[in-house]
């Protein structure tokens, strides 16, 4: 154990630094928060994780990892007033919503946590150090003024996407855009980033929120420093200045999802996998290093039927050994059909198909894996970057589109599959915009021989080192998680 983890077992409650962690339940968002009690309990601070039945549920296998290490972090598990608030029984997470109209009863569902969790707060001997709050929760904002305590955001956004999205907002950079195709250039952005209307963040049109999304924004400004989910080596530039612009204190903490790497904690991480795990291992196993290209879209993105199609047969033209994650949500009966109707057959020695939740992390992480496409949701785009493996990029909504630049254009270390429109959260598209040839193109320039492709692969695989370094001991984020808890103790005791 690490001289910081000894340290930590010695510590009783009182002497803790104590922490409430409020993620947004939808999982490109829990998951890295599950991440991050792990890792400040690690580090000796004491958590309180709040969740809600249906959630903790799905983390059983993390719940339970917890107990066995002995770790300081408390579930608590809260009402949550789905019905109350004219959702379904049970439906306790964003991926649960059957349409996006009703996003904004399911954050108003969450603003009523408050009162309860101001109750169990009360309870507790003493008052927590520390709030660290999805920036969705803007309510939080007055429970962290009523303990007196600081509210740290986190949004799982990142520096990139935090600094763009930051100018977008204070320039209101959209508002007289008429054209969504029309190129819009970031004042201030240290190196020039450029993107449509249609594919800034924010352009995510869900009825209702604008107030919400006010108050968000408000209480983000009024919070005393910004957790982000990324590492000084990969992007200090963009990091250095979303502090500057903003004045906001930034720790970098990640990659947090490398903080455990127990092979049942990846296996589970964020659901229970719907494939055997073993059975995926074998798969993996049987093939040639470097070999297999990893294909998923995240937990929210829905793809058209027919761009599954054209998707499927790209990668059979590509004749690559690939694992192909089709989402429950995406289970179409053509698609399904179709499947069925020769395609898996005739794949069948080099396509691994998985329907439902995949054990992503575990799977990046094998070492036949030797490229992903990846809708480019943060948490995915990172552990690809920590797998030390090249990107083919498919960005679908929200900050993906910024994400895909900062992979292409910065670091170098991924490739467009090219597409040109946003498929909006809960609308699939009609059609496939994206062709089976565009498919074979991105995955050939990624895998195949040739200068180009050599150089991305040693830039991905430099950058995985340098991820793992970050939170080595020494390391730069394990320092920032150090400093983290050392400032919020010392912030509660007045000093
Ligand atoms: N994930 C997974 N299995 C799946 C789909 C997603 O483990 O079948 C995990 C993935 O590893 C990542 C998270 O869910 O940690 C998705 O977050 P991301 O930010 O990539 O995308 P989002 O789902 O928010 O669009």
């Amino acid at each position: 154990a690490s001289a910081t983890q000894a340290l930590a077992h010695n510590l009783n409650a009182s002497e803790r630094t104590h922490f409430v962690l409020v993620p947004m339940m939808a999982q490109g968002h829990t998951i890295p928060m599950t991440d991050m009690a792990y890792l400040l309990a690690k580090h000796g601070a004491q958590v309180s994780f709040i969740t809600t039945p249906l959630n903790a549920s799905r983390i059983t296998g993390f719940i339970d990892h917890v107990a066995a290490a002995g770790l300081a972090i408390q579930f608590v598990k809260l009402h949550f007033p789905a019905v109350e608030f004219g959702l379904p029984e049970g439906c306790e997470n964003a991926d649960m919503l059957k349409s996006r109209d009703l996003f904004k009863n399911f954050l108003d569902a969450c603003a009523a946590l408050r009162e309860p969790l101001v109750a169990y707060l009360s309870q507790q001997r003493q008052s927590p150090s520390c709030i660290i709050s999805d920036m969705m929760h803007w309510w939080t904002g007055d429970i962290a003024r009523e303990f007196g305590i600081p509210r740290l955001t986190f949004n799982g956004f990142c520096g990139f996407a935090y600094l763009a999205r930051y100018i977008i907002v204070r320039d209101n950079l959209l508002e007289h855009v008429e054209d969504e195709n029309e190129l819009i250039s970031f004042p201030g952005f240290p190196t020039l980033l450029e993107l449509t209307k249609a594919k800034c963040p924010g352009s995510l049109s869900v009825p209702g929120i604008d107030q919400i999304r006010k108050n968000m924004y408000e209480e983000e400004m009024r919070s005393t420093g910004v957790v982000i989910n990324s590492f000084q080596e990969l992007e200090a530039l963009y990091i250095e200045s979303f502090e500057q612009t903003t004045g906001k204190k930034v720790w970098t903490v990640g990659p947090m999802c490398l903080c455990n790497q127990d092979s049942n904690t990846l296996a589970a991480r964020g659901n229970k996998a719907s494939m055997d795990e073993a059975h995926c291992l074998q798969w993996l196993d049987s093939k040639n290093s470097g070999s297999v290209i990893f294909v998923s879209f995240g937990s929210m993105a829905c793809t058209a039927p027919q761009q599954l199609v054209e998707l499927g047969l790209g990668l059979e033209s590509s004749n690559k050994p690939f694992i192909w994650v089709i989402k429950a949500g995406d289970k179409f009966p053509e698609v399904e059909e179709w499947l069925a109707d020769g395609f898996e057959e005739r794949v069948k020695d080099r396509g691994l198909i998985i329907r439902g939740w995949a054990p992503q992390v575990m799977i990046l992480w094998h070492k036949s894996i030797g490229g992903f496409m990846t809708h480019c949701g943060w948490n995915s785009t990172l552990e690809g970057i920590c797998a030390g493996v090249p990107l083919i990029t498919w960005p679908h909504f929200a900050e993906q589109f910024v994400n895909e630049r900062l992979v292409v254009d910065v670091l170098k270390t991924g490739v467009e599959v090219g597409v040109k429109a946003v498929t909006q959260w809960g609308h699939e598209q009609k059609e496939a915009t994206v062709s089976m040839d565009a498919v074979e193109t991105a995955v050939s320039k990624l895998m195949d021989e040739g200068e180009a492709a050599e150089e991305m692969r040693m830039r991905a695989k430099e950058f995985g080192a340098k991820a793992r370094k970050a939170l080595e001991e020494g390391g730069s984020s394990y320092n920032s998680i150090n400093l983290l808890i050392h400032e919020m103790g010392n912030l509660g005791k007045g000093i």
